[in-house]
């Protein structure tokens, strides 16, 4: 059976949300979609890129992948469903914007640090973590062999360093990136504060995106 939250959902969705922004869906399906900002987050499901940025629809052109990452161009004729999006994104759609969306007690970035087992004979999250690597290799050895939270942090932030020097590897991305026409950018969401700190291209570091008026 359906899942009955889901029937709820939509029928709140049809009973509230859809009347006042008919003209909106109205409009995306006539004119079709034209979103400046492609969003490439995590399945997590408390990292909804529509939630944190109070989208509406038409708004976000996003992918979301374990741990939000962005693996090297690869014309190798493999399954790439990321780099498919990639491609619609900047070459279709011609996004202005890419943010790479990480956050805080990712699942994907900690069993990578923990070398956890695997969840199927597949093991398709250890080899699609393996892709991290190099940014863990930059940052260096953890330090012991328990929980360490700060370094599963660094190494979160490491990692969306690494997709975004992935996503410089497409050729497309560098080229429209020269021009002026494409700007990537980091961002991290903290779960359980809600804070979004934005990586600052000057220095790497992460920042907050936005502090309350007369706070600092
Ligand atoms: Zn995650």
């Amino acid at each position: 059976m359906f899942p009955e939250r889901l029937v709820a959902g939509y029928r709140s969705f049809l009973g509230e949300r859809f009347p006042r922004e008919r003209s909106r869906f109205a409009r995306l399906a006539e004119a079709g979609q034209k979103p400046e900002v492609m969003v490439i987050g995590c399945c997590d499901s408390r990292v909804s890129p529509e939630v944190i940025f109070d989208a509406s629809p038409g708004e976000l052109f996003v992918v979301r992948n374990v741990a939000n990452l962005v693996p090297p161009y690869a014309p190798d004729g493999d399954y790439h469903g990321t780099s498919a999006a990639l491609e619609f994104g900047v070459q279709a759609l011609k996004v202005k914007h890419i943010v790479v969306l990480g956050h805080a007690r990712c699942g994907g970035i900690q069993a990578f640090a923990e070398g956890a087992a695997p969840l199927s004979t597949g093991d398709f999250i250890r080899k699609w973590m393996t892709m991290i690597a190099p940014a863990a290799e930059r940052l260096g050895p953890k330090h012991g062999n328990g929980e360490d939270e700060d370094y599963i942090r660094r190494l979160e932030r490491a990692a969306i360093e690494q997709s975004l020097n992935n996503l410089m590897t497409f050729p497309y991305v560098a080229d429209r990136v020269a021009s002026g026409e494409l700007a990537l950018h980091g961002a991290y969401f903290g779960v359980a504060s809600g804070v979004l700190l934005v990586r600052d291209p000057h220095s790497g570091t992460f920042v907050p995106a936005d502090v309350p008026a007369g706070g600092g």
